[in-house]
């Protein structure tokens, strides 16, 4: 259905088709008229599925931008999905001229209330960043009728809930709350619980969803090989377009970043400790298709959104089977089909069928190229990158040099010859490129808060009350 059938408001279709969109996609056509109507929503859905124009376009909507002051207030777990879900807030309310400020940690506080103090219909952002802005009376709450609950459990095991509570008691007049979440645990269903009324609950099943879209593959390794080999070999079978490998552990990270930049693959670490500003240029690389491979460890990959990803790696399995769907779920985004790639040794390959049972995922097994194919494909590129060089190039000069080479007997001795030059140069250069820049280095902030979720709520769950206006509907 198109946007005139949902008799989308003009300005805000202006704004949608200025950003590609042509359609609603299934989450949005599900949220739309419940958010229509001021109902409370909880929505089941993961990240990549449509979800800020879910929320956004009802909301946008029926903002009333003579009212002075934000009016909608958006908490999202970490400062990237908060910037993300503020741009694109920022574009869909564009032709209504409905002011988006993002307000989160890592970044200058006061620009943020500078920003707030030229006034604001919608304020997004991280739970401590927005408290603190409210303790200095630079964020009034008291205007608020909607609030949004962005990666609800991402927030809660990230130790936010005393932050959230606070923020959300604060709204004084909130009529209407969004509960966005991955999953449904006890945590999440305790806010719903707490903080709607007669809640529309819209279940997008998460699992399915990313399972669809995506190509679940394995490759079964050995231990003939360190495993960073392994790896290599995939990647040269694969050649993924842009991808992202997991690791589970922070040493791997580094190792595998190592190894992949020796191989001359364009390839960087992220970590949850980087500096705020070394994170943006990293994503802004791999979105732009500046950087090729990204390694993270789950910690690292929180909240970020990179929705072009054409495979996703699991250099090692997580732990935990759920996380397996997180981190495939970066890939095979709305509408794209994407390639979900694990390598997995003996002792693990139960843990394949564990996920086949749980979330019907169909694992097809490749096989690894021989050394001969390996070879083969690594001269097809060599040869592939020389002509894609000469094409720009100018070699006047040589021309009749070359043919003099053809007619000579040994010409294809010589070819080779200069082949197998070519590919040493290629090597050394990519040799001298990894030794020069070394995987970003740890520093700054530790990542996600966890003060003490599962202890400090528990006494404040019964008595809780509902803060919501009392003339709501
Ligand atoms: P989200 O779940 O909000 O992070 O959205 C995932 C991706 O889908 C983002 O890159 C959006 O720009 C894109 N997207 C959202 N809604 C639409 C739509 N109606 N048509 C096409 N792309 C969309």
């Amino acid at each position: 259905m198109s946007f005139e059938d949902h008799e989308l408001d003009p300005q805000i279709v202006a704004g949608l088709r200025d950003m590609g969109y042509e359609d609603l996609l299934d989450v949005q056509v599900a949220c739309l008229e419940p958010l229509r109507q001021g109902k409370d929503v909880s929505v089941r859905s993961k990240t990549g599925s449509g979800k800020t124009a879910a929320f956004g376009i009802p909301l946008l909507e029926r903002l009333d931008t003579e009212i002075d002051g934000p009016t909608v207030l958006v908490l999202a777990p970490t400062r990237e999905l908060a910037a993300q879900i503020g741009h694109e807030l920022e574009a869909i309310g564009k032709y209504r001229e409905i002011k988006v400020v993002s307000a989160y940690g890592g970044a200058p506080i006061n620009a943020q209330i500078k920003a707030l103090g030229q006034g604001a219909h919608v304020v997004v952002g991280t739970p401590g960043r927005l408290l603190d802005l409210v303790r200095r009376k630079k964020l009034h709450l008291d205007r608020i009728h909607a609030a949004v609950l962005d990666e609800a459990d991402e927030m809660l095991s990230m130790g936010f809930f005393e932050d959230v509570t606070s923020l959300l008691d604060g709204c004084i007049k909130c009529e209407q709350v969004v509960i966005l979440s991955a999953s449904l645990n006890e945590d999440t269903q305790h806010l719903v619980d707490r903080y709607t009324t007669d809640v529309e609950t819209i279940d997008l099943s998460v699992d399915k969803l990313s399972v669809d879209e995506v190509d679940h593959v394995y490759y079964k390794i050995g231990d003939e090989l360190p495993k960073h080999h392994y790896l290599l070999h995939v990647m040269a079978a694969e050649k993924p377009a842009s991808a992202i490998v997991f690791v589970n552990t922070r040493s791997d990270a580094r190792l595998v970043t190592t190894q992949l930049a020796r191989e001359g693959y364009n390839a960087e670490m992220i970590s949850g400790q980087l500096p705020q500003t070394e994170r943006e240029r990293v994503m802004a690389a791999i979105r732009d298709g500046k950087l090729k491979v990204l390694v993270a460890t789950d910690l690292a990959a929180r909240g970020i959104d990179i929705s072009n990803l054409s495979h996703v790696i699991n250099f090692s399995l997580p732990e935990d089977p759920a996380i397996y769907l997180h981190r495939t779920g970066r890939t095979g985004r709305v509408g794209r089909r994407g390639t979900a790639i694990s390598l997995v040794s003996g002792s693990r390959v139960r843990t394949l069928g564990l996920l086949e049972r749980e979330f019907e995922i169909k694992f097809a097994q490749r096989e690894f190229p021989t050394t001969d194919e390996m070879v083969q494909m690594r001269n097809d590129d060599l040869l592939a990158e020389l002509v894609k060089e000469a094409e720009n190039a100018i070699y006047d000069g040589f021309l009749a040099q070359a043919s003099a080479v053809l007619a000579r007997p040994d010409a294809r001795q010589l070819v080779a010859y200069l082949l197998k030059r070519r590919a040493n140069q290629v090597h050394d250069e990519q040799r001298s490129k990894a030794n020069r820049p070394k995987p970003p280095r740890d520093t700054g902030r530790k990542g996600g808060r966890r003060d003490g979720f599962k202890g400090s709520n528990k006494g404040r769950r019964r008595g809780a009350s509902k803060k919501k206006g009392s003339g709501r509907r």
